[in-house]
């Protein structure tokens, strides 16, 4: 589950991380009243107005203004409320703003330059670590610096025994040439940031930029954070901070049925039992020259009701012509599945594309026999790839 940069922020502070300070806003005037109450608590007189969506390079987009006074704060909250953002990183559509965080300015100079770094906390997949990740290149694309200048890009792997040593927060500070103050907060900073990964069981925390500002404060001015949905069982606080807005509709409606889905962009339709089926069944699809809609996993049990459920799932995603249905009967017996998935077709009345079923296992021909009489536009298969195939006729 992601979280809006407004959220993960709230959430790195209450670990003691240091952060840019701002207020959430539905509305221009909400977002004014917010600025002066920003300008009481910090004595900032410029904000930035920053689109709250669940997407990346929002600055690139037009999603992040800076405002240098209140009038300033006004405009561009209305314009940026209500926007369909576009960043290199939403759909070409972009992403509906529900919201802007009116945030203090802190890039206001000083002695020195403002410097920004990249940060980010996650798991090491190959050694079943977590790990953190930096770079002096931050406040810019960090896929870019990795294809071109890998070098700039530092890890540090986390001993789950001990979790953060006091040397490594000191190493991360020393690669990222800081000395003096800034040198001693980047310390804290590491280490609370670390403390607020373990503690929150977060999949993922990516700070670009972390600040140091002229004055010598290591502060994150964004934040993206990622918890761990097998953890929010035990997080009830942060599970509440789920905005369905910024998720694909139709997922959501997938996981209240208790149907994994996954809305993709391709035109054949895939109900399957098991993931690792699941997988391997888009990569035949693809094989064979076809291009997967979803992936979808109803489960171990294939009734009638959970076969229409996952009908109905499949069928609210227009690209769809057609849909393959590739089961295994281990324990749920093929006729059963067969059955159920005639009821379910006759119940719908109304399915327009056509329908590959391929059952394997535990009375396979039977419930192919139920399939082939049933006098329904259902195509059955015995093998898997004459099912992928079948699929290719079908679109032809
Ligand atoms: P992203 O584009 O979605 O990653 O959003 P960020 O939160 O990283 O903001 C984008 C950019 O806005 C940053 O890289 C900064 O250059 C700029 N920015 C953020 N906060 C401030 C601020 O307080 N003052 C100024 N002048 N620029 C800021
Ligand atoms: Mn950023």
């Amino acid at each position: 589950m992601n979280l809006h940069e407004y959220q993960g922020k709230e959430l790195l502070s209450s670990f003691g991380v240091r952060i840019q300070r701002g207020i959430v806003a539905q509305t221009a005037d909400e977002a004014v009243e917010a600025a002066k109450k920003l300008t009481e608590e910090t004595g900032t007189g410029w904000h930035v107005i920053k689109a709250q969506v669940h997407a990346g390079g929002r600055g690139k987009g037009g999603g992040v203004k800076l405002a240098k006074n209140l009038e300033d704060v006004k405009a561009l909250s209305g314009q940026i409320i209500g926007m369909d953002l576009v960043t290199p990183q939403t759909s070409a559509e972009g992403k509906r703003v529900h919201q802007v965080l009116v945030a203090e300015d802190v890039y206001y100079p000083g002695d020195s330059e403002p410097e920004e770094y990249y940060m980010s906390v996650l798991l090491n997949r190959a050694n079943g670590r977590n790990m953190i990740m930096y770079s002096t290149e931050g406040g810019m694309d960090i896929e870019t610096v990795a294809e071109e200048t890998p070098h700039l890009i530092f890890t540090e792997e986390i001993d789950p025994a001990t979790g953060i040593l006091p040397f490594q927060a000191r190493k991360i500070a020393f690669n990222l040439g800081l000395s003096g103050a800034a040198f001693k907060d980047m310390t804290k900073f590491v280490s609370a940031l670390y403390t607020a990964y373990v503690k929150s069981d977060s999949s993922l925390f990516e700070i670009n930029p972390v600040l140091k500002t002229s004055d010598d404060k290591i502060l994150a001015v964004d934040a993206k954070v990622s918890l761990d949905d097998n953890a929010l069982f035990r997080h009830k606080d942060l599970a509440e901070l789920r905005d369905l807005r910024e998720e694909n509709p139709i997922e959501v409606e997938a996981g209240e049925k208790g149907l994994n889905y996954v809305d993709l962009d391709g035109n054949v339709g895939c109900m399957v039992n098991g993931a690792g089926l699941a997988m391997a069944t888009m990569d035949l699809i693809k094989q064979a020259g076809g291009d997967p809609a979803n992936f979808l996993d109803v489960g171990g049990t294939a009734d009638a009701a959970r076969v229409e459920a996952a009908f109905k799932i499949i069928l609210k995603d227009p690209a769809v012509k057609a849909i393959l249905i590739n089961i295994f009967g281990g324990i749920v017996r093929c006729d059963r599945v067969a059955q159920g998935v005639i009821d379910a077709y006759k119940n719908m009345g109304n399915i327009e594309v056509p329908i590959i079923v391929r059952l394997q296992g535990t009375n396979a021909d039977v419930a192919k026999e139920l399939i082939d009489n049933s006098g329904l536009d259902v195509l059955s298969a015995t093998e898997f790839q004459e099912a992928a195939d079948k699929v290719q006729e079908v679109l032809a």
